[in-house]
């Protein structure tokens, strides 16, 4: 086979199994397999760039980055549709067109999302537009194109404009706030702002990352292919566009009553923010006599269903303390069920959010689940009111009696003390977390016994912890065991590299990702005490408020001595470079299988890359090793049929020193 063949071919491949997996929801290889494919596709097209194409499943991982969007004028207006929120107003709707012409409706569920047009030309996606205004959009083809379940190619080569929504599942939206909580970022407030906020986002491999997701419901012109827009939905389907499953025919105001009042329980099962139904007249041919409004047609509407509201009484305001010092004022309230769950804790922001809404302690006040997720105060029933007192801001912390301190341009107020217990403790937590460093058995619980008992009090004690041995085996729960597990854990942590050890200090701003980038500028930390401020800020993708965190940091006579201490005992504060060149592992391809003793995955797979070598997910011709631990299976046995060199875990560590 000549390899543009092959190239097509994996194309094809990986673009059904994409199908399969992100819009049909019925995968059809591993994701392994699925990897496979993928390396080989974009090994053969860094090898042969002349069969490049712009439709190639490569091109979902992003990577282009934009200085600003181009403007984009819609070829048919993209309107908005009239809302109505009660059955009297649905039925009046429904009553103004059976007078004009038809009985016959189709019920969709309404995505909380962001609308988009896409443009294909001869079946190949050529552009993707904001709705913007409704007559001018913005140009988001680079950004689009990553979403996974939007195909680049379809399965007829036709040209068509299409509609629909993107939205943010909650399973990416959680996974993303989480990642940025790390990372000491502000939090999305719900799904549909974090989807907004990513295709606004200019280099699109940071939206490839993030799991957005779309449904398709509309043609534009759809008359060439359809006469109604029940089969328009099919027709969309057969083309490969994902179309969500749970639209409904129906021919009376009661049938599409019963079909809302379905969709409003379904959509609290759904893994997806929806904010109402649409209500579509079924024939097409009966849109120009039914007619437009200036704004709207008139022949479909927006059932907006009701956000779920309960109301409560705030018993107090407590206050926590993050670790890098931020104080969040809570609303802690009488328990409450919304939307399915009992809520008792509602997040109060700031003080500006507190103030704003003039909320205070006693107040009745009403929540609703912010995206169905986060518990908020919507607002407070002035006319139950009883406390009199405004609410005050504290002044100090409340844990450490420290005066808490507002930034100029934050809202947020801050404990200043550097030890601050709650601070403290937060910061071993995030240190030893399975996203740093990795210490197993060192979780949350576990530090908060060892800080109050005096073993721990900051970072540096973590290492100091084997010289307590028998006295930790005492404590209640602990026992000798646990301990020597613990011990060892701690131990195999000062194997984590550079980058991760950066990132567990804890530094604001200083993320996984931006730690990776210093680390990997800087090479160790002798370079990075010697760096300017202006040195830091030249590095590509760091920003002001990155650099002067960080440099402020390396200036701290406390941070210094802690790292002096971190090092001695054994932490990596530079990139191992051993002289990787003639090392055995230098370009090499590795595969790892079966449960391992010594090393997490991702700790043998940082090894592997900073010895030059990279690691795959399958076996194929091309892995040069596979390090196999116990219990390994179809991947042990691929490798053997194929004559790979294995490794176990003494070998491969030896390898590693050698
Ligand atoms: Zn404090």
């Amino acid at each position: 086979m000549d390899i543009k063949t092959k190239i097509i071919e994996l194309r094809q491949q990986i673009d059904a199994a994409n199908q399969a997996y992100h819009t049909l929801d019925q995968p059809l290889i591993s994701d392994a397999a699925y990897d496979a494919l993928m390396n080989e596709l974009i090994e053969l097209e860094t090898m042969y760039p002349e069969y490049d194409d712009p439709s190639s499943p490569t091109k979902k991982i992003g990577g282009q980055i934009l200085d600003k969007f181009e403007k984009v004028t819609h070829t048919t207006p993209m309107m908005s549709l009239s809302n109505v929120f009660n059955r009297e107003e649905l039925y009046k709707f429904v009553e103004r067109v059976e007078e004009v012409v038809t009985s016959d409706f189709v019920v969709e569920l309404k995505i909380d999302g962001l609308a988009v047009a896409l443009r294909y030309e001869e079946g190949i996606l050529i552009q993707a537009a904001t709705r913007g205004n409704g007559i001018i959009g913005e140009d988001i083809t680079n950004n689009v194109k990553t979403i996974k379940s939007i195909p680049l190619k379809l399965a007829k080569p036709i040209s068509i404009e299409v509609r629909g929504e993107i939205f943010m599942p909650h399973k990416s939206f959680h996974r993303l706030n989480q990642v940025r909580e790390n990372n000491n970022e502000s939090l999305f407030a719900n799904p549909r702002n974090a989807a907004a906020g990513t295709m606004r986002q200019l280099d699109s491999q940071i939206v490839a990352q993030r799991g957005l997701d779309v449904y398709i419901y509309a043609i534009v012109d759809p008359l060439q292919y359809v006469t109604n827009h029940y089969d328009a939905l099919n027709f969309l389907k057969s083309l490969g566009f994902k179309v969500n499953p749970y639209a409904t025919l129906a021919n009376n105001k009661e049938a599409i009553y019963a079909a809302i009042e379905t969709f409003d329980n379904l959509r609290k099962t759904l893994p997806y923010d929806t904010d109402g139904a649409v209500i579509k007249v079924n024939p097409y041919d009966k849109y120009d006599v039914i007619g437009y409004t200036a704004k709207s047609p008139k022949w479909a509407t927006a059932y907006k269903f009701q956000a779920e509201i309960a109301e409560t009484t705030i018993t107090s305001i407590t206050f926590q303390v993050g670790r890098t010092g931020v104080i969040t004022p809570v609303a802690e309230l009488e328990p409450v069920v919304v939307s399915g769950t009992t809520v008792s804790r509602a997040t109060l922001h700031n003080e500006d959010y507190i103030k704003l809404k003039d909320i205070r302690i006693n107040d009745q006040v009403r929540i609703h689940k912010a995206g169905e997720i986060i518990p908020e105060v919507i607002d407070v029933v002035m006319s139950q009111r009883i406390n009199q007192q405004p609410f005050e801001m504290i002044q100090s912390c409340p844990i450490c009696q420290t005066p808490l301190r507002r930034l100029e341009g934050e809202a947020d107020h801050y404990c200043m003390n550097e030890s601050c217990d709650a601070k403290m403790i937060g910061q071993m937590i995030h240190f030893a977390s399975r996203v740093a460093m990795d210490i197993d058995g060192l979780g949350e619980k576990v530090i908060e016994i060892l800080y109050e008992r005096g073993f721990i009090k900051t970072i540096t004690d973590i290492y100091k912890l084997s010289q307590y041995q028998e006295s930790l085996e005492t404590l209640p729960g602990f026992g000798p065991k646990k301990v020597e597990k613990l011990l060892l854990a701690i131990e195999q942590s000062k194997s984590q590299p550079f980058h991760k050890v950066l990132f567990g200090l804890g530094i604001k701003h200083i993320g996984a990702k931006v730690s990776k980038i210093i680390t990997q500028h800087f090479q160790s930390i002798e370079n990075m005490y010697q760096a300017s401020l202006e040195d830091i800020q030249n590095i590509h993708e760091i920003g002001p408020e990155i650099a002067n965190s960080l440099f402020s940091m390396l200036k701290k006579p406390d941070f210094v001595e802690m790292i002096r201490y971190l090092k001695s005992a054994g932490l990596n504060f530079e990139n191992v470079q051993k002289d990787i060149k003639s090392h055995a592992f230098n370009g090499k391809t590795f595969v790892l299988t079966g449960k391992l003793e010594n090393y997490s995955r991702d700790q043998a797979s940082d090894i592997i890359e900073s010895l030059g070598g990279k690691v795959t997910s399958s076996v194929s011709k091309l892995t040069d090793y596979v390090l196999a631990g116990s219990d390994a299976g179809s991947k042990l046995k691929k490798a053997e049929a194929l004559g790979i060199q294995i490794l176990d875990e003494a070998t491969f560590k030896d390898m590693t020193h050698a």
